[in-house]
């Protein structure tokens, strides 16, 4: 698991940016890229995953029952859905959207710290209210107290759930038409539809 470091010009600003990038082999997923995009001069900082074995347009959903529920792996590539339907969240892709692996205990994490951002900024009234229920119900969720389904969805096969309380499928060509899709592909090798 070597890290390697490449200097290139910052997509965004054109100033010195680097690159930094390694594989790590994940138990029942295969051998996933990690990428971050560094950039000191406007701050830029973007990090992706990328699967490098086979592909293929699939969802995958959990029920997050109790606390070693929330251990369940979570990879989210810059073109992964995620929905939590039961906190009217989800997150979508975006050339800015961050990749990451980490845990259904650390999505939750990365919800409740931008609801806080939200709950600082000025909102209407019942906007404060909205967010701060969903706040105090993800602080309970995370200590296992609430029953919540977590769903990931990607079109492009980079994100998944791993765990024992797992289920896949494959998504239908609907859903992957309704998927949002405007996002920067670095592959090079796409598959043939
Ligand atoms: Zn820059």
């Amino acid at each position: 698991m070597k890290k390697a470091v490449m200097k290139i010009e910052c997509p965004f600003c054109r100033g010195k940016a680097i690159v930094s990038y390694f594989t790590k082999k994940i138990p029942n997923f295969g051998n996933v890229l990690f990428t971050t995009i560094q950039c000191k001069e406007c701050k830029l900082k973007i990090s992706d995953v990328m699967q490098l074995d086979v592909k293929e347009p699939k969802a995958f959903v959990a029920e997050i029952k109790n606390e070693e529920d929330l251990k369940t792996k979570v990879i989210r590539a810059s073109s992964g859905t995620i929905k939590l339907k039961e906190f009217g969240i989800e997150i979508e892709p975006g050339p800015l959207a961050d990749g990451f692996y980490t845990n259904v205990e650390g999505v939750l994490d990365r919800c409740e710290a931008r609801l806080k951002a939200v709950l600082n900024s000025p909102i209407s009234q019942a906007q404060y209210k909205n967010a701060k229920k969903i706040f105090q119900k993800i602080k309970a969720a995370k200590q296992g107290k609430v029953k919540f389904t977590i769903e990931i969805l990607d079109p492009f096969g980079n994100s998944a759930l791993i765990g024992k309380n797992v289920k896949e499928r494959q998504l239908t060509k609907k859903e992957i038409a309704e998927l949002k899709t405007d996002i920067i592909v670095f592959e090079t090798k796409r598959k043939k539809k």
